[in-house]
């Protein structure tokens, strides 16, 4: 199931027309039964910069709306907890840093999120129409830290990145570490607190 998201996430960044918009939010670890399944590679360090946030916005522009929307300002926040917003009145989208130093692969989605409340204010019955349109997310996404507390947290030996996670995990390695998308018994995921 989750190497299933995680594929279905993975053929999003090469294709729109695949997007599952309840595909999970989290980076998802790797798990030791054979797979022809890719492993999206791993986010770079860098959000993307302004520029090409608008390269984005005009691509989005022009798939998916006949390039009728007005161009915005675009914005990172830094203090924002939800992934985005956006401001009518300062016709300005914001992007959540801090959300997306964690979920860096949800920027199209919040951008694509974004751009629909430029003609569609709330998320009423249309704005979802348009969200299943353009395959983006219905809901504004919060940042983790405001979620359900995990009741395991796992880390990883290499990269210390943390998994947290409502169930156990028996067999899992790092994402980012492991090769290939196999797991790897040098970044076996280590029970943090239970
Ligand atoms: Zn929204
Ligand atoms: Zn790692």
């Amino acid at each position: 199931m989750r190497k299933l998201k995680s594929f279905q996430k993975f053929i999003h960044s090469l294709n729109y027309d695949l997007f599952n918009f309840n595909s999970s939010r989290e980076s998802l670890p790797v798990e030791p039964t054979p797979s022809i399944l890719q492993v999206p590679s791993p986010p770079k360090e860098e959000l993307p910069s302004i520029e090409e946030l608008y390269k984005l916005f005009h691509k989005i522009n022009a798939v998916y709306f006949e390039n009728k929307l007005p161009t915005v300002r675009i914005e990172y926040s830094n203090r924002m907890t939800n992934a985005g917003s956006y401001t009518p009145a300062l016709k300005l989208i914001k992007i959540s840093r801090k959300y997306h130093e964690i979920f860096r692969e949800d920027i199209e989605d919040t951008l694509k999120h974004e751009m629909i409340h430029i003609l569609h204010f709330y998320h009423n019955a249309v704005f979802k129409k348009e969200a299943i349109r353009i395959g983006a997310s219905l809901k504004a996404k919060p940042h983790p830290a405001v979620r359900r507390k995990p009741k395991y947290l796992y880390f990883c030996p290499g990269c210390k990145k943390e998994y947290p996670r409502q169930k156990r995990l028996r067999m899992a390695s790092c994402g980012f570490c492991s090769k290939k998308g196999k797991f790897d018994i040098r970044f076996k995921l280590k029970l943090f607190k239970s």
